[in-house]
C-alpha cells in the first residue's frame, strides 16, 4: 500500500434482481432501485465504479449516461452473467471485446476495467486474465479471496496487486483472522452482517494501513421484489433475499460513517498509486 490514507472503494455491480435467477422469467425491476442508489451516493457526494451488464445498460441507457454525468465511473460485468469458469476461454475473450466496444458506445467514456459475473475468476480460469489483457483491459475485480460454493481462490492476495503485467487486480475486503479470511463490506456479506461488524472489520483494514472496498447491487436496495416463484435452488434463493430490509440504510451509514469514497483506479497508471 503506498503511504497516506488508505482509500475506501464503491462499487456496484449493476445487474437486474433476476441475474441471480436465470431460469426465471420475471420482469425487470431495475430502473428504480438504481435511481434510489444513485440519489443515495449523490447525497454522499459520492463517485462509484458502476460494473454495467450490457443488456441492462442498454434498457436503461438514459440512466447510465446520466450516471455518468454524475461522474461515476463505468466497467464491464459481462455480455450476460454467464459465470467465466463456465465459459471457454474464445467465448469469454468475444464476451469482453464485444462488451468493451458496445458499452463504449452506449457511454461515450472508455471502458478498461472488468468484475466477472459471481466473482467467477477462479482457479479453473487462468486464461482469463490474459483475455482481458488482450481486449485491452487495465483494471480488474474479480477475485475473491475467499471459498465458497461458488466462488473463490482463498489463498489469493488480500491486497490490490500486478495479476499480469499491465493488468492491476482490487480484491472485494476480507480481513485476515487466525489465518482465515473474512469476508465483509459487500453484498451477502454486507448483509448478513450487523453494521457494528461492519464497521469493526473495516476499521481494522484502514488502520493496519488497507483498503477497503464496498460493493452492492441495485437489487440489495429493493425490499419489495417478488418472492414466490418457482426457484431452482433453494440456498441460492435463501442468499439473495436475506436482509433486503435494512440494506439501503445500512448502505447510508457506511457511506457516511467509511468515507470519503471513491471508484476504482480505471488504468494501470493509476492502478499504480495503490499497489506496495
Ligand atoms: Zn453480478
Amino acid at each position: 500500500m503506498a503511504s497516506g490514507t488508505p482509500p475506501a472503494f464503491f462499487t456496484v455491480d449493476v445487474e437486474d434482481w433476476t441475474a441471480d435467477f436465470p431460469d426465471l422469467s420475471a420482469p425487470t425491476r431495475l430502473a428504480e432501485p438504481l435511481s434510489r442508489l444513485l440519489d443515495l451516493l449523490a447525497r454522499h457526494g459520492t463517485r462509484a465504479t458502476l460494473f454495467l451488464l450490457v443488456g441492462p445498460a442498454r434498457q436503461h441507457a438514459e440512466l447510465v449516461r446520466q450516471a455518468v454525468r454524475q461522474g461515476h465511473r463505468i466497467g464491464l460485468h459481462g455480455l450476460d452473467h454467464r459465470l467465466v469458469y463456465e465459459s471457454t476461454p474464445e467465448h469469454f475473450l468475444r464476451d469482453v471485446r464485444d462488451g468493451r466496444r458496445q458499452l463504449e458506445d452506449l457511454t461515450g467514456v472508455q471502458v478498461t476495467s472488468y468484475r466477472a459475473p459471481c466473482w467467477s475468476f477462479t482457479r479453473q480460469t487462468k486464461w482469463a486474465p490474459d483475455a482481458l489483457v488482450e481486449a485491452g483491459f487495465e483494471v480488474d475485480s474479480s477475485i475473491f479471496p475467499t471459498k465458497n460454493h461458488v466462488y473463490g481462490i482463498p489463498d489469493a492476495p488480500i491486497d490490490p496487486y500486478w495479476l499480469r503485467r499491465g493488468l492491476a487486480e482490487f480484491p472485494p475486503s476480507v480481513l485476515k483472522v487466525a489465518g482465515r479470511n473474512i469476508p465483509f463490506g459487500g453484498g451477502f456479506y454486507l448483509r448478513a452482517s450487523p453494521l457494528w461488524l461492519t464497521r469493526l472489520l473495516a476499521r481494522r483494514a484502514t488502520s493496519a494501513g488497507r483498503a477497503v472496498m464496498v460493493y452492492v447491487h441495485p437489487w440489495e436496495v429493493d425490499e419489495d421484489q417478488p418472492r414466490d416463484l418457482p426457484y431452482t435452488s433453494r440456498l441460492g434463493r435463501a442468499i439473495h433475499y436475506l436482509n433486503l430490509r435494512g440494506t439501503y440504510d445500512k448502505v447510508d451509514l457506511l457511506l457516511r460513517d467509511l468515507g470519503p469514497f471513491e471508484p476504482l483506479p480505471q488504468t494501470a497508471a493509476e492502478a499504480a498509486r495503490f499497489i506496495g
